[in-house]
């Protein structure tokens, strides 16, 4: 079984421009007491942000996620994948060569593509 809370924190992380919470309820087809629970457990775990919206008069929230799931392609620079998955080298970010080189390789095809 799905828990609510997932479901719903996965429709709002789906919403880069956020969701209103009048929005949420529905989308997720519960009523909306439950929707003001699921929501205040999400902030209360600083998973989202909550903003006053008022949409024709009358008050509501605007949701958004603070960490979107990572989309699979800001993994890739062409067709490397960034070396840090399953990398065992003791890390020390600034002086990773690996990391530059694909940051490096990054950056040639940003620009080139
Ligand atoms: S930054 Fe370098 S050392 Fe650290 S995980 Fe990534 S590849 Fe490995």
């Amino acid at each position: 079984m799905v828990d609510p809370v997932d479901e719903a924190l996965k429709l709002i992380q789906s919403k880069p421009e956020g969701i209103l919470q009048s929005e949420l309820w529905k989308e997720l087809g519960i009523d909306s007491r439950k929707c003001s629970r699921i929501v205040k457990k999400l902030e209360d775990d600083e998973l989202i942000n909550r903003t006053e919206f008022k949409k024709d008069g009358i008050k509501t929230y605007l949701l958004h996620a603070k960490k979107m799931p990572v989309n699979p392609s800001d993994l890739l620079a062409g067709d490397e994948l960034i070396p840090c998955i399953r990398c065992e080298l003791e890390c020390i970010v600034e002086e990773c060569h690996p990391l530059m080189d694909w940051m490096y390789q990054l950056a040639i095809v940003q620009h080139t593509g």
